[in-house]
């Protein structure tokens, strides 16, 4: 994996900031995630219509496998609620509730609904009723350089896979903007590129017949594992219907 000094902060480790995350840590970008960890997936009762799972998927497994993903990324994870973010030379400061601060050259602001840390900087939130949200272009920039808005927040249909898209592309372009002009993270059989004269491009990785059999198998067993019980937690209701006492 590529290593960078450039550091990422992702706000929020739901669908779309931990893919945003998946993205810039496999690329090799210092990357946080910082999260309360209630993502709001975790009131579904069944994920029906995300790609791939004919018979629908248990939203909170499909949450701690990507976790798991991002984490085998080489991001890293705190929690904590961020308060505000300020602009500190080319980068950023982010400060959390309970006191800790970190700093990054990008910010990822991918926290569903609450917009309210970004006040202090010159963005353009777009007031719908009661909710707020923050104007992006198509590859989820704002109009402060070096701070993006992926997911919900950036007004996205309100839809798992919509996102988690919407993460992987703003995961993308932060990659780029920093020091990687094209980047396609893909791996390819041994020999597509290189048997036909090419280099093997930014991002891509060639491997062998033997290594994706080992990959394969890793992959099934992993899966076996995950999927071989129901998971232990029922979803989370609307903070309406939950009993305080
Ligand atoms: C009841 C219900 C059922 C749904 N069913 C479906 C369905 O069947 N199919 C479908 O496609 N979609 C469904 N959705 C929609 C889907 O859950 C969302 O569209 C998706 O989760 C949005 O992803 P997101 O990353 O933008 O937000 P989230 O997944 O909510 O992630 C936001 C993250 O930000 C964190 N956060 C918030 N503020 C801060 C802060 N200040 N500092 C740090 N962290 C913060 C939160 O803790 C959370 O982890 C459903 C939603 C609900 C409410």
């Amino acid at each position: 994996m590529a290593t960078s000094d450039t550091s990422v902060v992702v706000v929020g480790g739901g669908v779309a900031g931990l893919s945003a995350a998946l993205y810039t840590g496999r690329a090799g970008l210092q990357t946080t995630v910082v999260s309360t960890g209630e993502s709001i997936l975790r009131r579904n009762a069944h994920l029906e219509n995300y790609p791939g799972f004919p018979a629908g998927v248990n939203p909170r497994l499909l949450l701690d496998l990507l976790e798991e993903q991002v984490e085998d990324a080489g991001a890293t994870f705190a929690d904590g609620r961020i308060q505000r973010v300020t602009r500190e030379g080319d980068g950023f400061e982010l400060l959390a509730a309970d006191g800790d601060s970190y700093e990054a050259d990008y910010v990822v602001a991918a926290s569903w609904s609450d917009a309210t840390y970004l006040e202090g900087l010159d963005v353009d939130f777009l007031d719908r009723g009661s909710k707020t949200f923050v104007g992006v272009d198509d590859f989820g920039s704002t109009t402060v350089e070096g701070l993006y808005v992926a997911g919900r927040l950036s007004e996205q249909h309100h839809q798992t896979v919509v996102a988690a898209g919407h993460g992987a592309q703003v995961g993308l372009a932060v990659v780029e903007d920093s020091d990687v002009d094209f980047y396609h993270d893909w791996t390819v059989p041994e020999g597509y590129f290189t048997e036909r004269g090419r280099d093997v491009p930014p991002g891509c990785t060639e491997i062998d017949e033997a290594a994706r059999e080992r990959r394969e198998a890793e992959s099934i067993e992993r899966m076996r594992e995950a999927f071989a019980e129901p998971h232990p937690e029922e979803p989370t209701m609307h903070p309406s219907l939950v009993d305080e006492d």
